[in-house]
Order: structure tokens, then C-alpha cells, then sequence
């Protein structure tokens, strides 16, 4: 490997062009292929310091006209609606809407067809797809112009980070559906003089591909990282085990994926910014940020009702979570189970005074979680964190074809032993109760599923065949 290491401080190159691309070629741009994006923007800016009770007025408001249009349009939640007794009218508060059973991804999957709105023409959708990290690759349909207040709202969160149109930022994202199949080191104009992306595509990372990446950032020093969180710990842990200390960042936006604590530490302290955590998926964008007080994720929630509910089974404090989609009509998500955890301590004020209200720490999705034969559920990412401190473990994860037997994969550190061994199985069985058998395997590496999401736990057929792979 030739020599990476760079000793000069970190330094930002001043950049008037950002300036311009803000002001001129970026509202120029979105003006002719997001028309109405300015107009959310807007209205978005304004809404996050709204009243309280206006807030909740206005969401309430698009609840109700998301409902009456799903009744009159939308074949699934008319017949829905009908079999729970209930009308739009039914639903004066948040809480009534508990009427409506939740929309799980088997109901989009099955169902597709009939959750399409029959009086929104082709013309003004686009079609839109996940990537099926849980095993559920789902279809769906969002308006043209829900796209432009998507990109709106994520334009706000972004500027809690101090990220805005025009500012180049560096791009660890995992999703081939977003960057595309290649890392793009040497933007093109569209890159350079709107975009300003400098993508590394992370799903299947290698040392080559971080160190090019490495080049890239010193010739164009962005401020701003946004990465899929595993991804930016990756990349964190390359550039510390090849002593690379002058790639560095003011604000870290990190998503899809969860944030272990002890890695928010690794990343402020290997890049120097702040990390500001995001919630957010393909189905619905941005969820949820961290504003510059990192109290909790202040909810998108004038685009966007989240719900957290309590179910049987689950560890204490935590709930599943349940999104309603309120400004797309095309193929509306109402109560939908996104498939993840969230605690339900949630904070009640923030000192930015946005009233955007929060929810508290996302808990893993629920794929993540082990099963033990007495069906009590253990969270993936807490078993995780047992081994955070070990310095002869890099990374786990854990591979349950059944309730009975979990083996756990791991990537070994220096100075790894039998005696390692011997601590982790120390840490984790007590949380096994005796009734769940634990193998330890070591791995030259845990790549990231093909969405480029890193996945705690793997259960089912899916993890027979992935153990089979890593004998
Ligand atoms: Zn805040």
C-alpha cells in the first residue's frame, strides 16, 4: 500500500461558487424540474417554529383530507375502513386513528394494486422501490410533486447540520438505488456546479475504493459528510488504522442505519464535527433529525404523522413504529409498519425552539432482535454493544436459524484469543437464559446486505444460507 498517512490540520477551502449555486443555479434548476419545491420549502421553514397547537392543527388538518381522499379513491382503505366500522369523519384526534389496523409490508405486497388512488393520472407519479434489506422488496408510487416537498424537508433537516443547496458534502451511502453502481471520485459538471455529492458507493466497500476516497476529500474538502451510519464508522475505523488524521467534517449526517453510542464518540472524534442522527426511509424520506441540540429526532411532522406503539412481547420502554404518509396521494401509507423500534421515552422540549415534537432513540428494526424459545425478544445492537469495548472484537453479528441456537460471527481485532472467546460468551449468555445455544465463529468480514444496510441479526432460511456461506 502506498504511503496515505497526510500530517497537516484539516483545512476547508473557502468556497464562493456554494454561495451562487445557492442563490441562483440551484432555484433556477428546481424551478424547472421540482415546481413546487420553493413553495414547501417555504412553508416548511416557517412551520418548524410554529405554535404548538397550530402545529398539531395543521397535521391534523392533512390527516383528515389524507383519509377522506384514501376513503373515496383508494379501493384498499375504503373496504379497511368499512371492515373497522369507522369513516374518515370517525377521526377527530390522533388517537382515533388507532380505529384503522395498521398497513403492514405483507398488505403493500399483496394488495398493490388496490392501494393506488384511481383518480391520480400516471403523468404525475413516479414509481419507486426499497431495496428489500428485511427480505421485503416493496413497490410503490409517489407523486411528482410529494417529491418536491420530500426534497424540501430534507433540505431543512439538512440545514440543521448547516448542509445547504450548494455545499459539497461527502456521500457514504450504501444504496444503489440513490448513487448508482459506481463511486464517482471525479464529478462531472452536474456534480460539481449543482449537486456537489462526492459519492463512495459503501454496499460493497473495499481498502482501494476507501483510499481513492481519501484523494477525493483532500482535493475538495467538504464540510459535511452524510452517510449510512455503518458506512461512516467503516470508513472512521480506515482512516484511524492507517493513521489518515486529516480528513475531517463540521457536521456528520448520519441515516439508515442505527448509531451505536460508543460510534458516535469514534466518529466525532475521528472526523472532529458533530454528528447529527437522521431517521428516514425510501418510502416516506426523511422521518426524523437531530437538530443542533441533539436532544432527540425532531419529527418531519408537518409531511409526515409517526406513531409509537406499545406491543406484547417487546423489551420494555419500546414500540413499533407506525408512519402516515399525509401529502402523498398517489398510493397514500396510512399506519403503515415500517418495521422498526423505537424507545417510548420520548423527550417532551427542546431549547431550539422548534416545535417539531420529537421521538426518542430508534431501537433497532425489528429484524434485529433474537428470539429466544420463551418468545421474549433481545435487541441485536444492545447485545452488540457488550463487545464495544473489546478491542480484539471489530465487529458482530449474530445468525439465528431458530430460537434455539444463535451463532455469532466475528470479525476479529488484534490480539483476538481463545480467551476472547471466552469473555464474549461470558457477556452474552445471561442474556440467553440457558435456553439458546451460542457458537462463535470468526470472519475475515461482515459485508453489508446488497441495500448496503448492516444487518445485526439474521434469522430463518436467510441465516441458514449465510452461515453456509461463512463456513
Ligand atoms: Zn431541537
Amino acid at each position: 500500500m502506498k504511503e496515505i498517512t497526510q500530517k497537516t490540520p484539516p483545512q476547508f477551502k473557502s468556497d464562493p461558487t456554494a454561495e451562487i449555486i445557492r442563490r441562483i443555479v440551484h432555484p433556477l434548476w428546481a424551478r424547472r424540474t421540482h415546481p413546487t419545491y420553493a413553495r414547501y420549502l417555504h412553508e416548511f421553514e416557517g412551520n418548524q417554529y410554529l405554535h404548538p397547537d397550530e402545529l398539531q392543527k395543521l397535521q391534523m388538518q392533512r390527516l383528515r383530507q389524507q383519509l377522506v381522499h384514501a376513503y373515496k379513491y383508494v379501493p384498499f382503505y375504503r373496504l379497511r375502513m368499512a371492515e373497522a366500522g369507522m369513516t374518515p369523519l370517525d377521526v377527530q384526534t390522533h388517537k382515533d386513528l388507532a380505529q384503522l389496523p395498521v398497513l403492514t409490508k405483507r398488505d403493500i405486497q399483496d394488495h398493490g394494486d388496490l392501494l393506488v388512488s384511481s383518480n391520480i393520472p400516471a403523468s404525475k407519479r413516479v414509481q419507486n422501490q426499497t431495496g428489500g434489506s428485511t427480505g421485503s422488496p416493496l413497490q410503490f408510487y409517489v407523486d411528482k410533486e410529494r417529491c418536491d416537498s420530500r426534497m424540501a424537508s430534507t433540505e431543512r433537516h439538512n440545514s440543521w447540520a448547516g448542509l445547504r443547496a450548494g455545499d459539497w458534502y461527502a456521500h457514504l451511502w450504501g444504496s444503489r438505488f440513490d448513487v448508482g453502481d459506481k463511486p464517482n471520485p471525479n464529478p462531472a459538471w452536474r456534480q460539481k456546479l449543482l449537486y456537489r455529492d462526492l459519492t463512495l458507493h459503501t454496499a460493497c466497500v473495499s481498502e482501494e475504493a476507501m483510499l481513492e476516497y481519501v484523494g477525493v476529500l483532500r482535493r475538495y474538502r467538504p464540510r459535511y459528510m452524510l452517510a449510512y451510519a455503518q458506512s461512516a464508522v467503516l470508513f472512521a475505523e480506515f482512516c484511524r488504522n492507517n493513521n489518515i488524521s486529516d480528513i475531517a467534517f463540521e457536521s456528520m449526517i448520519v441515516s439508515a442505519e442505527m448509531l451505536l453510542p460508543g460510534k458516535r464518540a469514534l466518529l466525532e472524534k475521528t472526523f472532529g464535527g458533530r454528528v447529527f442522527n437522521r431517521y428516514g426511509c425510501r418510502e416516506v424520506s426523511v422521518i426524523a433529525s437531530e437538530c443542533e441540540f441533539h436532544t432527540g429526532l425532531h419529527v418531519n411532522a408537518d409531511a409526515l404523522l409517526v406513531e409509537v406503539e406499545p406491543v406484547p412481547n417487546l423489551p420494555s420502554g419500546m414500540g413499533r413504529v407506525l408512519i402516515t404518509d399525509l401529502l402523498n396521494r398517489s398510493m397514500p401509507l396510512i399506519r403503515y409498519e415500517i418495521g422498526d423500534l423505537a424507545s417510548l421515552n420520548t423527550p417532551l422540549h427542546c431549547q431550539c425552539g422548534r416545535s417539531l415534537p420529537l421521538i426518542g432513540n430508534i431501537e433497532g428494526r425489528t429484524s434485529d432482535f433474537l428470539e429466544l424459545p420463551n418468545g421474549r425478544m433481545i435487541a441485536g445492537p444492545s447485545l452488540a454493544l457488550l463487545a464495544a469495548d473489546m478491542r480484539e472484537v471489530r465487529q458482530v453479528q449474530f445468525i439465528q436459524p431458530d430460537p434455539q441456537h444463535v451463532t455469532l460471527k466475528v470479525v476479529a481485532g488484534t490480539g483476538y484469543s481463545a480467551l476472547t472467546e471466552q469473555e464474549l460468551r461470558r457477556r452474552m449468555q445471561p442474556y440467553l437464559e440457558g435456553h439458546t445455544s451460542l457458537t462463535i465463529v470468526t470472519s475475515d468480514s461482515i459485508p453489508s446486505e446488497p441495500s448496503g444496510k448492516y444487518r445485526f441479526v439474521k434469522k430463518g432460511d436467510n441465516a441458514v444460507a449465510i452461515d453456509t456461506v461463512a463456513q
